[in-house]
């Protein structure tokens, strides 16, 4: 089977052609500048291609995508039939969606109401699905949303403690993001464990961080909220915060909300803290170097990290299986072992040596911790066309 994965941004678009069995990439690539120029960057067949091809909206550089997908030397298939579905990337499904779904005039419907809760990026993920609607009308597209894992938490997670015509009115409450890759780490645990009724905390550690507290294989919390903002301190989000800091910052500096909230999102973080970066690699080779701030920046991050293994373990009343992903996690063996430190009275236990991993599957807990510790390497495009051919081949 083919799939072709789409992440659709205001002015660019992500793809890969992929084997959903295999897991196989055959083809990927970027347009961007849409509605500006437009340029096609492709990577098939060994080799990377730059086109610039005119993209006055997302149809157009849908249909370069096709175009260079039968191209007959950059290429991977001889025609666009050879595609079996679409698996569209979608931010926010709202109180809407509680899993991945075939797209029809109904579901675009629904991801149009959720536009208020994903103001920048469902109207573009919408242009993605609509270009391509228009440019292969007979190909099934699905939508995969990033909220849809942790609509299984319940109303003790998932509720504010706000007034309730909040939440009745304008669907504010806990949604949670990140959800593709915290399905495709809960699954491998789940196979690489060998059973379904484990209690499990997934760390997603990346540029954007968020954790999750998973039992038998359904989503109990997460860190993340309303938007990708709360949990743990990222790259350069705030996280978790007294909400009262905006209003003294907005009162004593004249910012207007907007602004302070941009600050929050695009100038805090391990960023903020360290007054270097916002790459992890960057902080961990200053503090190496002796820089204090970016010391800090570590430790805050990881003493943040810590704390939400600590609470999920109670919430979930025990821990099994704790799991690190994306870049920090599957990458930085320090920062895994920071972030374990003091955990022994959970039951987690780190072998350094085991640790010393890099991007693979292992196990880098001890043999005699109770806690199984996992690296699993996530893969959401992998989680996007597994749901996309189920759903497909359901429906036939
Ligand atoms: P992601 O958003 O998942 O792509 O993760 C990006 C983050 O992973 C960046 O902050 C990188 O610095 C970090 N990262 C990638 N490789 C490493 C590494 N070997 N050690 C520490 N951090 C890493």
């Amino acid at each position: 089977m083919n799939i072709l994965i789409i992440n659709a941004g205001s002015s660019s678009l992500k793809y890969q052609l992929m084997d959903p069995d295999t897991g196989v990439v055959s083809a990927k690539g970027l347009c961007e500048r849409i509605y500006i120029d437009g340029r096609l960057t492709h990577s098939a067949n060994g080799k990377k291609v730059v086109k610039d091809i005119p993209m006055p909206t997302h149809s157009e550089a849908i249909e370069a995508v096709l175009e260079i997908l039968v191209d007959p030397v950059d290429g991977v298939i001889k025609s666009t039939d050879e595609i079996d579905a679409v698996g569209h990337r979608v931010l926010h499904g709202g109180m809407e969606f509680f899993d991945s779904c075939i797209i029809n005039d109904e579901v675009i419907a629904a991801i149009e109401k959720c536009i208020p809760l994903g103001p920048l990026h469902n109207p573009a993920n919408l242009m993605g699905i609509r270009a391509c609607q228009a440019v292969m009308p007979s190909t099934p597209q699905v939508a995969v949303f990033d909220t849809a894992f942790h609509m299984t938490m319940p109303p003790v997670a998932y509720r504010y403690a706000i007034p309730t015509e909040y939440y009745k009115n304008d669907s504010i409450r806990r949604y949670g993001f990140h959800g593709t890759s915290h399905k495709y780490v809960t699954k491998r645990a789940i196979e690489l464990m060998g059973r379904k009724d484990i209690k499990l905390v997934n760390c997603h550690l990346g540029n954007g961080s968020s954790m999750s507290a998973v039992k038998d294989g359904k989503c109990q919390d997460t860190s993340m909220g309303l938007t990708p903002l709360a949990g743990v301190p990222m790259g350069t989000r705030s996280g978790d915060l007294d909400p009262a800091v905006v209003q003294f910052i907005m009162n004593k500096y004249g910012m207007s909300a907007d602004e302070c909230l941009n600050m929050l999102n695009k100038k805090s973080g391990v960023m903020a803290i360290s007054g270097v970066s916002s790459d992890f690699r960057d902080i961990e080779n200053s503090a190496l170097s002796g820089n204090e701030d970016c010391a800090l920046a570590l430790d805050k991050f990881a003493y943040e990290v810590r704390k939400y293994i600590g609470s999920y373990s109670a919430a979930l009343g025990g821990l099994d299986c704790l799991v690190f992903t994306a870049g920090v996690g599957e990458n930085s063996a320090s920062m895994r072992a920071r972030i374990c430190q003091n955990l022994e009275y959970l039951g987690v236990k780190i072998d350094p040596e085991k640790n010393e991993v890099r991007g693979k599957e292992a196990i880098i807990s001890t043999d005699d911790s109770k806690v199984t510790v996992w690296v699993i390497p996530t893969n959401e495009e992998l989680m996007i066309a597994q749901d996309t051919a189920e759903l497909v081949k359901a429906a036939k």
